[in-house]
């Protein structure tokens, strides 16, 4: 009988295990337009929290007392839907659950053979071949349509979004400066090619980005990554070039409710004509996909991405994990194995 986590209380703050119920799934029989599937790989992401409380964020707020849902890489057990057969391995969005059936609200895909023959490991459509690489790709060359030459600023540089912007941005030869928490993250970030790596927690992230800024003979940032918002996206104001283009990808730093701090350089959005655009994934997606994948597919298997993992196993720690994306305990994509 497959089982799935259920947000049983919308958490106030960080969440905690008293927020979610491990429970039995109904074993029923396969409808039409469904698919029996075994999960092998659970994608937590920090979008999730946003969803667990009341109301819509961008996307729908989960309800209470029914299975979470999220980004899981499948194989086919039994299928009523034309296309998928026992055996094929899936990109779905029923996570938080080992298996069980899966309906087109799921929206099912099939893993592109061709990526997968040639070496690419299911669970990094997850990341760099998913979710956080096509975020990354999309935001850094589309939405801050960010060039050879630029000076690109990035924060949660060691996490799965930060991560493949700093590979990206340097295989496009731009100049990277990574904002990441700890000397472990730092020196991953260094090893992927950043040209300047500070850690945010030893020191204000303006005097850092100063420095660096200093450092590399550059007189300020031509893009700026945003993962975090506050501290390091006032700073990014502070040293923008004129004509900067800001991606706004994400805020973690107040998902949990902390208020968000005073933004005192804004005043440079107009002085230096700051292009500052808001963006989600799946608003996008669809459109660039073709590329993407060509792109950041060759790029993977030239050497010039690598992925990174932190994984946690067993379904039971699928809490765990999710609650470690706030506390920093990640380098790359954070999974849960099954
Ligand atoms: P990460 O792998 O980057 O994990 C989160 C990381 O954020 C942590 O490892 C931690 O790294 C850092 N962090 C956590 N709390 C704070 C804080 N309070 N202040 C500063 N840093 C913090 O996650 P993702 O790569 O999946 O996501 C990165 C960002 O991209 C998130 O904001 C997410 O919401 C956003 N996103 C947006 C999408 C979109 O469509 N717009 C799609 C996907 C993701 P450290 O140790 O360095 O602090």
């Amino acid at each position: 009988m497959a089982k799935a986590w259920f947000l049983t209380s919308r958490p106030t703050g960080l969440p905690s295990a008293d927020n979610f119920a491990l429970r039995d799934l109904p074993d029923l029989p396969l409808g039409e337009d469904q698919l029996r599937v075994r999960n092998h790989w659970l994608s937590v992401d920090p979008y999730m929290r946003g969803r667990m409380n009341e109301g819509a964020s961008y996307a729908p707020a989960y309800p209470l007392d029914t299975p979470l849902t999220g980004g899981a890489i499948g194989e086919v057990l039994e299928s009523r839907i034309e296309g998928f057969a026992p055996g094929d391995l899936i990109l779905h969005l029923g996570g938080w659950r080992d298996g069980g059936i899966i309906t087109l609200d799921h929206m099912p895909r099939l893993l592109p053979v061709q990526w997968l023959d040639s070496g690419i490991k299911p669970q990094c459509f997850l990341h760099n071949m998913g979710l956080t690489g096509g975020t990354a790709w999309i935001g850094l060359l589309q939405v801050a349509a960010a060039r050879p030459g630029d000076v690109v600023f990035v924060s949660a540089a060691a996490g799965a979004v930060g991560s493949a912007v700093v590979q990206l941005a340097k295989a496009r030869e731009m100049t990277v400066i990574a904002s990441a928490g700890g000397p472990e993250k730092g020196e991953w970030v260094r090893d992927l090619g950043a040209d300047a790596v500070f850690d945010y927690k030893q020191g204000g992230v303006l005097d850092q980005l100063r420095g660096a800024l200093t450092r590399l003979g550059k007189p300020g940032i031509d893009v700026y990554f945003d993962n975090v918002g506050g501290e390091h996206l006032d700073a990014a104001l502070a040293t923008a070039n004129g004509f900067a283009r800001f991606a706004l990808c994400g805020m973690i730093d107040i998902y949990n409710g902390a208020a968000p701090q005073p933004l005192r350089y804004i005043g440079r959005a107009i002085a230096a004509r700051i292009r500052m655009e808001g963006f989600i994934y799946s608003d996008l997606f669809s459109r660039y996909m073709e590329e993407f994948y060509a792109d950041m597919g060759g790029l993977i298997a030239s050497g010039a991405v690598q992925m990174r993992e932190t994984v946690h196993d067993g379904l039971e720690s699928a809490p765990t994990a999710f609650g470690g994306l706030f506390a920093g305990q990640n380098i790359g994509k954070m999974l849960v194995r099954l």
